[in-house]
């Protein structure tokens, strides 16, 4: 694909990534009239939903939600199938995008982006590949993805083993047939949550090893109808309108009562509407306290525990599934196909890390403190270097040669999740301390991707040749969100929001909560008070 390619190593923009943001970031750039080259490591577009082929990958937003809404055309024109669309129903979606407003032709594919260098006197961003070529660019757009660094669990032994180890998150393309294996999952956050029924379908015996149960709850996915696609076309405008100015891209009622104001009665109504719905945000925010008071939060934990004793046979499996130790919603919750049920299944077990942890794989399976287990396959379900981990991945140096890893070396700071002081002309799309992942990330990235092509658009307009966050506001930025992040129950877990799951990153809550409407609305405000924390430089005189 790359051969046709067109290969400027000079151009206005260099945008990382070809996922859903690079994508929608390329063609803006273009019908801007800015020259721009997408670099992307991957054979094709689509980034999470190119990689993650894993069994019973899906998307938990609704799938009419989870799209572009920046072309009423392509709205009108393309058919989403399921309420949930699972994975290659989503790659499809992105691979006609790609077609139908021709990307590929400015996409370098197969191809990493190893390293970046600001040059300060010529005021362009030196961009380097693995595959030795470096282009020099005005402007440099960081499309990484909040999850596209896979993390392996930290146990030794991967090496040795003899059978063959996957990760959810690199899945061969070709698919795997466990049919008649002994296979061993790690990790039960979504994408194990996700994988292990279907991987259970198959294998003769599946061993799930679980350091911490999560929140999940059924998906109820279903073929959609044609009559509510065709009504959600017909209202499409107003929709997507109400996305935005939502808290979590995903317009619900707000909650007007607390939890702790409710009678049980009550509460286990509201809980039960959200999952009988297979609404994660329903039931995230079903009370005004769900998120901020632990005691509100446990009446909702308990009715989800309630339901997990109810589905599995084995009280003892009930338990070791049933989270206790955090509140529900601050680690990413799941939504499921027939998990809790795939237990009651005479071939699965359950291993608790926290009774008997991991201590190693051994060529032949994997061992725990108590005993050895053979397999013939592994597959890590063990989640991501987030939201900084391709950002730092790359070496990107900044004004005075400052590297990105030094500046973040005690966790990230942006301006708005958005730009990043010292670092001039260097955007990142649903960047650390931007709401991202606690959203819709359709929605977020659209807003992103339209701020930033507005701003480059006026440093056209305006003879400016760069731009740069100040300190002051970048500072005041990370205080509002640690602020903001504070009043919730979000910092109290180890999460990857908080950069709990990879060892020694700095502790911080990486992402804003307070909720995407409002966040749109600040970032709208920035710009009509004339850029507000940011400073430009002009371009030298003609
Ligand atoms: P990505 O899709 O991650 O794309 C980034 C691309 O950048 C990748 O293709 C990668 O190869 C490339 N890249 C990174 N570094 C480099 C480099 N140095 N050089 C070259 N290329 C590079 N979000 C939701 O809102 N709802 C969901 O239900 C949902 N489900 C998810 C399920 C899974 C399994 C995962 C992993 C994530 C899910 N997400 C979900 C989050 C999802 O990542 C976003 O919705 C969205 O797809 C992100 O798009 P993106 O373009 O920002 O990043
Ligand atoms: P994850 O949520 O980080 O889960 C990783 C799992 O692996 C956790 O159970 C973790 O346990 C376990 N683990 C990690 N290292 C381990 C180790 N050394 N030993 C034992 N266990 C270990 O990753 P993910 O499931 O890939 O999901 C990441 C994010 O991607 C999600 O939160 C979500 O945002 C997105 N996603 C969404 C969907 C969807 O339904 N739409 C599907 C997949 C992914 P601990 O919890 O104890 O750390």
């Amino acid at each position: 694909m790359s051969d046709h390619t067109t290969k400027r190593s000079n151009v206005d923009a260099v945008i990382v990534g070809a996922g859903f943001a690079g994508m929608y970031q390329l063609h803006t750039l273009r019908e801007l009239g800015l020259s721009t080259r997408v670099i992307e490591a991957g054979s094709d577009v689509g980034g999470t939903w190119y990689w993650n082929r894993y069994p019973g990958a899906r998307c938990d937003v609704e799938s009419m939600s989870y799209s572009y809404s920046f072309s009423p055309e392509l709205e009108q024109e393309w058919t989403w199938e399921e309420k949930y669309p699972p994975q290659p129903e989503i790659l499809k979606y992105a691979q006609h995008v790609a077609d139908r407003f021709d990307l590929r032709r400015d996409i370098t594919f197969d191809t990493r982006v190893s390293r970046a260098v600001y040059d300060e006197e010529a005021r362009r961003w030196s961009v380097s590949t693995d595959t030795g070529e470096t282009i020099s660019a005005r402007f440099l757009i960081m499309a990484t993805g909040c999850l596209s660094r896979p993390k392996a669990p930290e146990i030794p032994g991967a090496e040795r083993f003899e059978g063959a180890i996957y990760h959810t998150g690199t899945w061969p393309h070709e698919g795997v047939d466990f049919s008649g294996m002994r296979v061993g999952v790690i990790g039960t956050g979504s994408s194990g949550i996700q994988s292990i029924p279907v991987i259970a379908e198959q294998a003769r015996e599946l061993t799930v090893f679980q350091r911490t149960p999560n929140y999940s709850m059924p998906a109820h996915n279903r073929p959609l109808e044609e009559e509510e696609v065709a009504e959600m076309k017909a209202n499409y405008r107003e929709w997507r309108e109400k996305q935005r100015m939502s808290g979590f891209g995903v317009p619900v009622p707000l909650p007007t009562q607390s939890a702790l104001e409710a009678t049980q009665e009550e509460r286990d109504a509201t809980y039960q509407r959200g999952w009988d719905a297979g609404s994660l945000t329903e039931l995230i925010t079903s009370f005004t306290d769900t998120l901020t008071d632990r005691e509100a939060n446990e009446t909702a934990a308990e009715f989800i525990r309630g339901r997990i004793r109810e589905i599995v046979d084995d009280p003892e499996v009930a338990e070791a599934l049933s989270p206790r130790s955090y509140p529900m919603g601050t680690k990413r919750p799941c939504l499921d196909t027939n998990y809790y049920q795939t237990f009651n299944e005479a071939h699965v077990e359950l291993v608790n890390l926290r009774e008997t942890p991991l201590m190693e794989i051994t060529p032949k399976g994997v061992r725990t403190s108590d005993q050895e287990r053979e397999f013939d396959a592994i597959v890590f379900a063990t989640g991501f270097d987030a939201m900084t981990g391709a950002l730092l991945a790359v070496d990107i140096r900044g004004e005075g040669g400052r590297s990105l890893r030094d500046k973040w070396a005690e966790g990230p700071r942006t301006y708005l999740g958005l730009m990043i002081a010292g670092f001039p002309n260097l955007f990142t799309i649903t960047g650390p301390s931007s709401p991202s992942v606690l959203s819709n990330m359709m929605v977020s990235i659209e807003q992103h991707v339209e701020w930033i092509t507005d701003c480059i658009a006026h440093m056209r307009e305006n003879d400016l040749r760069t731009i740069d966050p100040t300190v002051e506001a970048e500072d005041a930025w990370v205080s509002h969100v640690e602020m903001v992040g504070d009043a919730t129950l979000y910092p109290q877990t180890d999460s990857w929001y908080m950069g709990a799951n990879v060892p020694g990153k700095p502790r911080v809550f990486m992402a804003y909560i307070g909720g995407v409407g409002v966040y749109r609305e600040k970032c709208d405000e920035v710009v009509a008070n004339g850029y507000e924390g940011f400073a430009f430089h002009p371009s030298p005189a003609a």
